[in-house]
C-alpha cells in the first residue's frame, strides 16, 4: 500500500485523511494548524512538522487547500512540495481551484519528474465523512489507475474526466448548475409568496416533476425552516463562481447567468451574509419583494 502525505486539514481534508487511515493506508499529515495535525494523528497518522516531513517518503502527496494560492504557495515556494518530492511522486491536489492553476502547478511538476492530477469533490462534509465523495479527475490515465483505490476511500465514485484542469473545469460546471439552481428556486418562490401561494405547496407539487432536483430537494426544506446554517458557505461559492468567470474569459464562453449570481453573492456578501449557507440566496429575493418563504 502506497504511503500518503496529506497536506490541509480543514472541514473536508480531516474526514478524509481520516477515512484513508481506516482504510489501512499509512499517513503523514500536514496542517498550517496544529490542532488539526494533532487531531488526525490521534486517529493513526503520524503528525509532521513541515511539508517536507509529510512529503518525504511519501509516494502520493494529497492537498486539500482553500484555493489557488495556498495551492501555488504549498506546492512551488521554498519548503514546498516540489522542493522535496522524489521523482515518480503523484500529487492529487482536491482542492477546488483555478484550471489554469491547477495546469500551472502541473507544468511545473512535470519539470520535476512527478505526476500531477487535479482532483476537486462535490458533496461537502457529511459526505466527505461518509467517503462517499463524487471525484472528478484530470491528468494522466496511467496515475489515475494508481491512486483511483486511495480516490475510492474517499468517494463512492471518481471520474477521470481528461487532461490535467478538467477536474477543475468539472468542478466549476457543478458550480455554476448549483448556484444557477438556488437562485431560479428563489426567484419563483417569491413569485408563489408575494402571489399569495404557499411555497411549501408549491414545492410539493412540483418537486416530482421535470423542475424537481437535488439542489431543490437539499435547500428548500432548510428555506422553509429559516436554516442558512452552512453547508456551504456564501464565501467559498463567491471563489468558485470567480474562478469559472476567469475560466470563461481565458476561453471565449460567456456565462452571463453566472455573472448576475455572482453579483446576488457580492450583495449578501455586503450585507454581512458571507458565511450564510448558499440557500440565502433567496434572502436577496425576498428583500426585492419584501416576503419571507418560511413555514
Ligand atoms: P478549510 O478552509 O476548512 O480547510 C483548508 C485547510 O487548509 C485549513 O485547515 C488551512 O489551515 C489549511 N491551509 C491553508 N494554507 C495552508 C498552507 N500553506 N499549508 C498547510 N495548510 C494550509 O476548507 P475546506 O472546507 O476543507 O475546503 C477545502 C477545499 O475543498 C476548498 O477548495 C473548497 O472549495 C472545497 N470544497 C469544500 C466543500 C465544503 O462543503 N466545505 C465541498 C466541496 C469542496
Amino acid at each position: 500500500m502506497e504511503k500518503i502525505g496529506f497536506i490541509g486539514l480543514g472541514i473536508m481534508g480531516k474526514p478524509m485523511a481520516k477515512n484513508l487511515i481506516k482504510a489501512g493506508y499509512e499517513l503523514a499529515v500536514y496542517d498550517v494548524v496544529g490542532e488539526s495535525v494533532a487531531e488526525v494523528a490521534q486517529c493513526g497518522a503520524r503528525a509532521a512538522a513541515s511539508i517536507e516531513d509529510a512529503v518525504n517518503g511519501a509516494e502520493v502527496v494529497i492537498t486539500m487547500l482553500p484555493n489557488s494560492p495556498q495551492v501555488k504557495t504549498v506546492m512551488l515556494e521554498e519548503g514546498g512540495v516540489l522542493g522535496c518530492a522524489k521523482a515518480g511522486t503523484i500529487v492529487v491536489d482536491m482542492s477546488s481551484i483555478s484550471p489554469i492553476a491547477s495546469q500551472e502547478v502541473a507544468a511545473a511538476c512535470e519539470k520535476k519528474g512527478v505526476k500531477f492530477l487535479d482532483a476537486p469533490v462535490s458533496g461537502g462534509e457529511p459526505k466527505a465523512v461518509a467517503g462517499t465523495l463524487a471525484i472528478m479527475v484530470g491528468g494522466d490515465a496511467d496515475a489515475f489507475a494508481t491512486v483511483e483505490d486511495i480516490l475510492l476511500k474517499m468517494g463512492s465514485s471518481a471520474v477521470l474526466v481528461g487532461d490535467v484542469g478538467s477536474g477543475n473545469v468539472t468542478k466549476l460546471a457543478n458550480q455554476i448548475i448549483v448556484a444557477l439552481n438556488i437562485a431560479a428556486m428563489s426567484e419563483a418562490m417569491v413569485l408563489a409568496k408575494k402571489s399569495g401561494v404557499d411555497p411549501e405547496k408549491v414545492y410539493q407539487a412540483i418537486r416530482g416533476g421535470l423542475a424537481g432536483s437535488t439542489v431543490l430537494d437539499a435547500k428548500m426544506p432548510m428555506v422553509l425552516e429559516g436554516n442558512f446554517n452552512p453547508g456551504f458557505r456564501i464565501e467559498l461559492h463567491i471563489k468558485d463562481l470567480q474562478n469559472a468567470l476567469d475560466c470563461a474569459h481565458s476561453v471565449n464562453s460567456p456565462i452571463p447567468l453566472t455573472a448576475e449570481v455572482m453579483e446576488i453573492m457580492q450583495g449578501l456578501k455586503v450585507a454581512g451574509m458571507h458565511t450564510n449557507d448558499h440557500d440565502a440566496i433567496i434572502r436577496h429575493y425576498e428583500r426585492l419583494a419584501g416576503v419571507e418563504v418560511r413555514r
